[in-house]
């Protein structure tokens, strides 16, 4: 399903094609603007409206009726009652305001990760973009207080890394990334580490619990929604492609071979694609694979993890329900499941457009099987949605999809333009920064002009954060991370909104009622009631009273 480049009443253009997240199909680091998720890094809140109050009027364009996606589910509100009041409010109409919306909550088994906002970040691993913007990541998501992950392979490409019989014993980008959000965590969010198979042979749980013990969650990788081989990066150097053959990577094509290093010699050749392993592939039955992930769970909390999570992606059915009856029966404190339609650094372009099940799909088995398992007694795991979100409804159809069982909601791209956007005007107001932030402008685009030429005029949340860090500790922070905390407040302040819109003032009290089919087939995909078909007993009751 395409989604329209322009959004008039917003006054938003994608600069390429409109994925089904809202976001181009292809987001470029040194974008100029501006579609929604850019233009709320600096504007926050101010882009759930349309533009020019007070001399147009807007009605809407309405495309939610075609097709089976996040799109064509809508959201209910209903005209009276008020749920889940935080404690102190009572159902007056003066407590009952958006504002008053709790968007608190917590994940886990035994030591509970609490967050500010339902939404965490994608797995940022070795791929370069997240290195090169990760402070302005790290930062932006300890400010706000949501997750963030570290993606896999980052200490297998880091050449400064170094190795001690096979094992990890010097890991400075790992150590760079744990640290930066560490900075400024108030007690909300999260540091997550991913381990691959590379990742788990190189040691890096074993590196990591030494040195940051219980501040870290770990997340064992089965897959991710835009591909199903593992992590991928592109490298044009070749002894850069040598050192990763070395470290044990796949790398394509094998640098190695002396036709091919003349091939690059001659320009014939101009980047090496590294790959990582498939995992359990020695394996044949579910048994085996129940055994092997108990195994190193069992593993984990030996080396003394006390909250280990789970990323598994775009599979069929039969993953799906290994995930959640695995990690549910390990006791994990997240499992994340990605579904086809989101993105990533690198994958083969065809793949992502055709592999495995697309998110709502995905995501309504995901609740159909949770819900399977808690009615038979089991305990089951937290989950977090994942694959092509972006927006505030889709934090709430997501959350509402899944519900009680989802509790975040993972952003892979969208979160990431506030760093780029952020990084590119620091590095035009500060030109001895623009190296070290990796900003790509020489002077500012009449989108940033338009609203003013310095930061406290063009973020609209720069206020806040320094309310948050004092104003001396400003000059430590990105306008990335600031960027960050403006998008942050935009979709906070929407997904208030909608709550408050469906009388629902906690998160917890969101459900699967909250949403409904916005055409046949997804009622037929999703188990949703379809839109007219809900109380329509209870409208006709009404009427024949
Ligand atoms: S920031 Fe990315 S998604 Fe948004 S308009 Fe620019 S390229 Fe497209």
């Amino acid at each position: 399903m395409r989604l329209p480049k322009m959004n008039d009443a917003l006054g938003t253009v994608n600069r390429g094609d409109a994925a089904e997240s809202g976001l181009c199909t292809l987001c470029q680091a040194d974008c100029r603007g501006k579609c929604e998720t850019w233009l709320s890094s600096l504007k926050g809140r101010k882009l759930l409206y349309p533009r020019d109050f007070g001399t147009i009027t807007s009605g809407s364009a309405n495309t939610t009726h075609v097709g089976v996606s996040y799109n064509s589910i809508r959201i209910d509100g209903y005209n009276y009652g008020a749920q889940g009041l935080p404690q102190g409010l009572s159902t007056s109409e003066d407590d009952c305001i958006f504002p008053n919306v709790s968007l608190e909550g917590e994940f886990g088994t035994k030591m509970k990760t609490k967050f500010r906002v339902p939404v965490m970040t994608g797995a940022l691993g070795s791929t370069f973009i997240a290195a090169k913007y990760w402070e302005s990541f790290a930062i932006g998501a300890a400010l706000v207080g949501y997750p963030i992950v570290v993606g896999e392979n980052v200490v297998g490409v880091d050449r400064k890394s170094e190795m001690d019989g096979g094992k990890i014993s010097k890991a400075p980008e790992l150590d760079r990334r744990i640290e930066t959000f560490l900075r400024y965590y108030d007690g909300y969010g999260a540091i997550i580490v991913q381990l691959n198979v590379e990742d788990t042979r190189n040691g890096v749980a074993e590196y990591v619990i030494d040195k940051y013990g219980d501040k870290v969650i770990i997340e064992l990788k089965w897959g991710q929604g835009a591909k199903d081989i593992g992590g991928e990066i592109q490298v044009t150097d070749l002894e850069y492609a040598l050192f990763l053959k070395k470290r044990g990577y796949v790398v394509d094509p094998d640098p190695t071979l002396p036709e091919v290093q003349e091939a690059f010699k001659h320009k014939a050749i101009k980047a090496f694609a590294r790959h990582s392993r498939l995992g359990y592939t020695g394996l044949s039955s579910t048994d085996q694979v129940r055994k092997g992930f108990m195994d190193s769970v069992e593993y984990l909390r030996k080396l003394g993890y006390k909250r280990i999570s789970l990323k598994t992606g775009a599979y069929g059915m039969e993953a799906l329900a290994m995930a959640i009856k695995y990690a549910s029966e390990a006791e994990l404190d997240l499992l994340t499941i990605d579904g086809s339609g989101g993105g990533t650094g690198m994958s083969p372009w065809n793949m992502m457009e055709t592999w495995g099940v697309p998110s709502v799909m995905l995501h309504n088995k995901a609740y159909e099987y949770a819900d399977r398992l808690a009615k038979k007694g089991t305990k089951v795991v937290d989950m977090a949605f994942a694959g092509g979100l972006a927006r505030e409804d889709h934090i709430f159809k997501a959350i509402a999809l899944g519900a009680p069982y989802t509790k975040l909601v993972c952003m892979g791209r969208a979160l990431m333009i506030p760093a780029f956007l952020g990084s590119n005007i620091e590095g035009v107001l500060k030109p001895e920064a623009r190296e070290k932030v990796n900003g790509n402008w020489d002077k500012l685009p009449a989108t940033v002009t338009s609203f003013g030429t310095f930061p406290e005029e063009i973020f609209a949340g720069y206020y806040d954060v320094q309310k948050k860090v004092g104003k001396d500790e400003m000059k430590n922070i990105p306008f990335g991370a600031i960027a960050a905390w403006t998008l942050a407040d935009k979709l906070a302040a929407g997904v208030q909104q909608l709550m408050a819109g469906a009388r629902k003032f906690s998160l917890s009290e969101i459900s699967r009622d909250d949403i409904y089919a916005a055409n046949r087939e997804t009622e037929q995909e999703s188990g949703l009631t379809y839109i007219t078909d809900k109380n329509d007993d209870r409208a006709k009751k009404i009427l024949d009273a």
